[in-house]
């Protein structure tokens, strides 16, 4: 995106079915929005809505040249929705916000003050949650204490869509299945700044939640594949390769034994079960390590094809040409 086109906020809105809540936050946004006097758009994500959100979104758009519409063609999910937004963001700072009114503009500038304190990612914290404590709640405040263990980014809310990122943070960041939240976590492997700040949770007035329980297994699984991809995705043959060594050795004891006992105690090799076991786990080591050598081609594959290097440079610091002649 050319630089002249740059603004200094995005403002992202994932919409999916929420016609009777977009009047109202769009209110409330404006009037938040407009008392910062930065440039800003309000770049709303129809993601495949059913209902009349297009349409309310297009009534909105005529009177307001702040704001553009992204409506996919059918729906594709939270995630997608933000995906596509952070890619057609033209702000150099982008804030995600629910279009259900949950999340409250009002903490907007507070995230961007706390932003410009020298942070890449102010994540939201809704201290005082107003959602069911059986089916949101609480499942979040466990998920997001396995997320910090296991991501070794501890925040109180990974969940909470509020939050404020720098653009060239985000925009880096591919999103998959329900990744979104995972992004501070991404980011801060990747070296960015993050910081947390606690904002204000409303309770769901209008419309309907659009997840039910399904969504803690996704997030878990998801939190697999980031910790799998972090940890191993330059190097696969190491933990396929260590799976593999652990079977084979498994089945190095398991035929030992075996041969032990036919000649200490005559036992029959072919009676013995514990010779199914170290073939079954050599079969499994050799499986393994061959999964691995695939596994190695593919991230050569991904890494080479998407020019996507295996690190993270800050900067490179060249030395000054005039450096050398001064010296006598
Ligand atoms: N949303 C979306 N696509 C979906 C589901 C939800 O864009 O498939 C949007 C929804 O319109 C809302 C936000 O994501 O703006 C959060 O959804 P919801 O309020 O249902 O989730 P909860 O707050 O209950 O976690
Ligand atoms: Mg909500």
């Amino acid at each position: 995106m050319a630089d002249e086109n740059r603004i200094e906020l995005t403002v992202v809105i994932p919409v999916y079915n929420e016609e009777s809540n977009l009047e109202p936050l769009y209110q409330e946004l404006g009037s938040v929005l407009s008392a910062t006097s930065l440039s800003y758009e309000i770049l709303a994500v129809d993601d495949g809505s059913s209902d009349n959100s297009f349409k309310k979104l297009t009534e909105i758009q005529q009177n307001d040249p702040h704001v553009r519409i992204i409506r996919f063609r059918r729906n594709f999910g939270q995630t997608a929705a933000f995906s596509a937004g952070f890619k057609y963001a033209r702000g150099r700072i982008i804030v995600p916000i629910d279009a259900d009114g949950q999340n409250d503009p009002a903490d907007i500038p507070r995230l961007l003050a706390k932003l410009n304190e020298g942070y890449d990612i102010v994540s939201g914290w809704r201290k005082e949650r107003k959602d069911n404590a059986v089916t949101r709640t609480l499942p979040s405040r466990i998920a997001n204490w396995l997320i910090g263990r296991i991501t070794g980014v501890r925040l109180h809310d990974y969940g909470c869509t509020l939050k404020a990122y720098r653009a060239e943070s985000l925009k880096p960041i591919r999103l998959y299945g329900e990744m979104h939240r995972f992004i501070p976590a991404l980011a801060r492997w990747g070296g960015e700044n993050v910081a947390e700040i606690v904002v204000n949770h409303r309770p769901r007035i209008r419309g309907k939640t659009k997840y039910g329980l399904n969504r803690i297994f996704k997030v878990l699984l998801d939190l697999i594949t980031i910790k799998f991809l972090a940890s191993f995705s330059t190097k696969p043959i190491y933990i396929f390769g260590g799976m593999g060594g652990l079977c084979m050795l498994g089945s190095l004891i398991s035929g030992g034994i075996t041969i032990y006992m036919k000649i200490a105690q005559d036992y029959s090799m072919n009676r013995n079960p514990l010779l199914i076991v170290s073939t079954m786990l050599m079969t499994t080591a050799v499986q393994f390590v061959l999964m691995g050598l695939l596994a190695e081609i593919l991230v050569r594959t991904y890494h080479e094809s998407q020019d996507r290097p295996t690190y993270v440079i800050e900067k490179i610091q060249e030395p000054n040409p005039a450096a050398g002649s001064q010296e006598s």
